[in-house]
């Protein structure tokens, strides 16, 4: 990494549905002060427990159409049916501006265009269930899906798994302590080694 870019590192986790991603970003970011998550703008509908300008920057979708027209956006996908999701531009600078790194969470296809665009800066981690029948058991055990929208995740996992080898790191989530001490070292390396 040429030192004009040190100050501005990205860590692109991808995580499908149901890999346990959200309570290993969780622990990361409580065990370290240099990474803030970067929060992403969607037009789903927020969650039980979800606040806007927490977890998402959550839109409709003509203000999220707007973004997209104002080419605010690093990179955005229709994830699911209907659904928008995207990383802000000025999401990264914030956290920049802040000393501290972006960890941006979000699908493969966003991944592959964030690698594209700033890939002397990122490092890219992949977090795998340790099966896709896991996985499902994981989304339904968690009771956020109807049963189309399971199958939707289901087969979007499957899809990206496919994707898994073209990141720097993958780390499968089969013992929650060993996959969050992995993710841990893994993005102290990256913060310290360049
Ligand atoms: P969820 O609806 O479960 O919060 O997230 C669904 C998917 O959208 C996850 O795979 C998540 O990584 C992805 N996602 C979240 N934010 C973004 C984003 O800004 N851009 C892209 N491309 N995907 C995102």
């Amino acid at each position: 990494m040429s030192s004009a870019f040190a100050h501005k590192k990205i860590i692109v986790i991808t995580a499908p549905s149901g890999s346990g991603k959200t309570t290993l970003v969780k622990r990361l970011l409580a065990a370290t002060n240099k990474v803030t998550f970067s929060i992403s703008a969607c037009t789903r509908k927020p969650r039980a427990g979800e606040t806007d300008g927490v977890d998402y920057y959550f839109l409709d979708e003509a203000d999220f159409r707007q973004k997209i027209d104002e080419d605010a956006f690093v990179e955005w996908e229709m994830v699911y049916a209907g659904k928008y999701y995207g990383t802000l531009k000025t999401e990264l600078e914030r956290i920049w501006a802040s000393g501290r790194y972006p960890l941006v969470d979000i699908d493969v296809m966003g991944a592959l265009a964030v690698m594209n665009k700033y890939h002397e800066q990122c490092l890219t981690v992949f977090i795998q269930a340790p099966s896709i029948e896991e996985l499902r058991q994981r989304l339904i055990t968690r009771g956020t899906e109807t049963e189309q929208t399971l199958e939707e995740r289901v087969k979007k996992a499957d899809f990206e798994l496919g994707y898994a080898h073209q990141f720097q790191k993958v780390i499968i989530n089969d013992n929650l302590e060993v996959a969050a001490n992995e993710l841990k070292e893994t993005i102290s390396d990256f913060i310290n080694g360049l």
